[in-house]
């Protein structure tokens, strides 16, 4: 049994309190067996006259045959291969019996109901299983709907009164929260069915009194890793700007408003004393890369040293070519750390001797040794969470620390993922950008797709094309980006082609992208590599290739690799069938919509939060019942709550129960509680 529960996550007594029906199921209304129509669910009470086994089908099946009589009329119940029910039916006992009703054929058109859910009423016995409200279960293979129900039944009965309550009072009167112990003990076993669909809502008060305690868990945790951070000493970054002004002066453009605003709050967060903790939100292509320079540059010219990083290796690249280009004029030198690359640069980097570090989020993961550490900057990643970010802090360093997400995030995932940052958002594109023109075409219709590379590529524009996949294989049938370079090479052999993908090594890669960079490269066959952060404005069209097997984000980021520069661009998806609604949903809004706020909130509608937010990546914890979607208002109120109690009670010295509960909680992915 303690397999079987384990599967479903209950270990302990806890965690089967807090499992949840996921739906109810109307029980409570004996109907007369007189009234009882086939086809609909019913429940009938009555004494049983007659029960005895029959076989079936060669005497393979046995039948067992209970009728019971309400004193309307008689039923027939049924049940195959379940002889030891017999004794449980004598005859005389009084039962209850609910089920879906039907007509049965064999024996002479009468109503039956198979496997009926029972309940024999002994005295005093409390109903579990019908003549009430009952709960239904995701249960597992080998434990059945009623094994499971006279479990938690026991539990409940047993434990759920001993529960402690430990958030403080007055929260939860302030909220008109009912008590914790009377929710659990009503989300199983409903009072009456007055409420139905509240219930199989989950929109009943003690429903939000549940998630409200999770979510609640959540956002202290959240509290009080902003309070520390706030404590921290940090630096206090005070420069004349000279080296901002050197760069802008050299720039080709000017910042735009939304840009200038959050360079300002930048600036304002690293001249305090306290560690900055902020996050740029912006679409794709608004310009954030220049923002985490000018910050860096803030950090150098204080005499600290400043590291970038990016979700991968191609991106790290990137940024160190464009980062080169812009700040050599300065005098200025960055250095790449890539993943293999352990060298003397290390000793330099240790010493606090180079200032400007870029590579893949692995550094701080990685044993890198920073001489002066001021600012961290986190690019492009929206699944970099509170964990990855304490470890920087683990490691003894209390830098300065700027996190650029990749995809803007819904409301309500900032809150959780990023409830301890400060956030700005960047919310204007460069001026003379034109909406990326996004078109789907299936198999059939190459030929358009080529015309238009051809004119393009003719131009002088350059191209991706993003396959799924690196080489083709048997299992998965998907065209691939190494047959893919060939076909393309076959059609346009006038045309320069390269491919690029994961499995190259640094250098090759590194080859490639400049080359692209350069406008040596017409057509640049890859895979998702190139996802996030390329910046080649040259290129006008984005060609993704089975576009149904990739996410909506992903779909966004690519498409956002396009459309950089004055010219009309375009996003061509190109689907093979058969392909799913879910699929067929990603495509539509990616057909309809430019816009990153909205894609994202309808990403995470289709995903659900668990896999948006990737948890296991992020060190979050899970969430049981709560759901930041649906629940988005609960977490607000319980947002608000966490930070006005840890604002009063910065260490939670007054509410030592509700410290180790959010200690539990969080079970040590962040050591910020140390309470008691
Ligand atoms: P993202 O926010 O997606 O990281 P990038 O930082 O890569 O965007 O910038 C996209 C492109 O826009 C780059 O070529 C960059 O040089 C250019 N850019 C950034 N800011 C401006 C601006 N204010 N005016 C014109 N072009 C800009
Ligand atoms: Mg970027």
């Amino acid at each position: 049994m303690a397999v079987l529960l384990g599967r479903l996550g209950i270990k302990t007594v806890k965690d089967a309190l807090y499992y949840l029906p996921y739906r109810y199921e109307d029980r409570s209304n004996p109907v007369k067996i007189r009234d009882i129509r086939a086809g609909s669910y019913e429940t009938v009470r009555g004494t049983i006259v007659s029960s005895g086994l029959t076989l079936a089908r060669g005497r393979k099946v046995r039948i067992l045959e209970a009728v019971i009589n309400d004193g309307t009329a008689s039923l027939k119940c049924r049940w195959f291969n379940q002889g030891f029910l017999k004794k449980r039916f004598s005859e005389g006992l009084e039962a209850v019996f609910s089920g879906t009703v039907a007509r049965n054929a064999y024996s002479g058109d009468c109503l039956v109901i198979d496997n009926p859910e029972y309940e024999i009423i002994t005295g005093d016995d409390a109903c579990i299983h019908t003549q009430r409200v009952v709960p239904v279960y995701r249960v597992t293979e080998g434990l059945s709907q009623r094994q499971f129900r006279n479990i938690i039944f026991s539990i409940v009965n047993t434990y759920a009164e001993d529960v402690i309550d430990s958030i403080p009072r007055e929260i939860i009167e302030k909220n008109n929260l009912p008590a914790l112990h009377q929710s659990i003990i009503r989300l199983h076993f409903p009072e009456d069915n007055l409420h139905m669909d509240l219930f199989n809502g989950c929109s009943t008060l003690y429903h939000k009194r549940l998630f409200f305690d999770e979510l609640f868990m959540f956002e202290t945790g959240m509290a009080l890793q902003k309070k520390r951070t706030a404590r921290n000493k940090g630096i206090s970054f005070k420069s004349a700007g000279k080296m901002r002004k050197a760069l802008l002066e050299n720039l080709r453009f000017e910042l735009t408003r939304a840009q200038g605003r959050a360079v300002e709050s930048i600036i304002r967060d690293m001249r305090s004393p306290y560690p900055m903790h902020r996050l740029i939100q912006g679409d794709v292509g608004c310009g954030k890369t220049i923002v985490a320079l000018l910050a860096m540059l803030n950090a150098v010219e204080c005499g600290y040293q400043a590291v970038l990083m990016a979700p991968t290796e191609v991106l790290a690249e990137q940024h160190y070519l464009g980062v080169y280009g812009l700040i050599e004029n300065i005098g200025l030198e960055p250095v790449l750390v890539s993943g293999g690359s352990r060298d003397r640069r290390m000793d330099r980097i240790a010493s606090g001797e180079i200032k400007i570090i870029i590579g893949t989020h692995a550094l701080i993961q990685e044993g890198v040794i920073f001489g002066n550490l001021g600012l961290a900057v986190i690019d492009e990643q929206h699944k970099f969470g509170v964990m990855q970010r304490s470890l920087l802090g683990k490691k003894g360093m209390n830098p300065d620390v700027l996190v650029m997400t990749a995809t803007p995030i819904p409301r309500s995932l900032s809150l959780t993922l990023y409830g301890d940052l400060d956030c700005s958002v960047i919310d204007e594109l460069p001026p003379g950008r034109k909406p990326v023109i996004t078109k789907l075409f299936n198999s059939s219709q190459k030929d358009a797709i080529y015309s238009l590379l051809l004119g393009e590529t003719k131009r002088g524009r350059q191209s991706y094309v993003v396959y799924p996949a690196i080489e083709e294989s048997e299992k998965s049938g998907l065209k691939s980006a190494v047959q893919g370079m060939e076909a393309f090479r076959k059609i346009f052999p006038e045309f320069r082609i390269e491919l690029l993908h994961g499995r190259m090594n640094a250098g090759e890669k590194e080859d490639v992208m400049t080359s692209f960079k350069r406008g040596e490269i017409d057509i640049l066959v890859s895979t998702t590599v190139i996802e996030v952060g390329m910046d080649v404005p040259n290129a006008t069209v984005m060609l993704v290739i089975h576009a149904e097997r990739f996410g909506l984000a992903q779909l966004h980021q690519l498409r956002g690799r396009v459309g950089r520069g004055a010219d009309r661009s375009y996003c061509l998806l190109i689907v093979y069938e058969p392909y799913g609604d879910d699929a067929k949903r990603r495509l539509n809004i990616m057909i309809k919509s430019n816009d990153g706020f909205r894609i994202s909130e309808e990403d995470l509608k289709i995903r659900g939060p668990g896999e948006f937010l990737g948890t296991k990546q992020s060190g979050m914890p899970e969430l049981k019942n709560a759901d930041i979607v649906r629940d988005i208002e609960i977490l607000e109120t319980a947002r608000t709550e966490a930070f006005n109690l840890i604002d009063a009670s910065p260490g939670l010295e007054e509410y030592p129960l509700l410290g180790k509960s959010v200690e539990a909680f969080w079970k040590g992915k962040v050591d910020f509680c140390r309470t008691g």
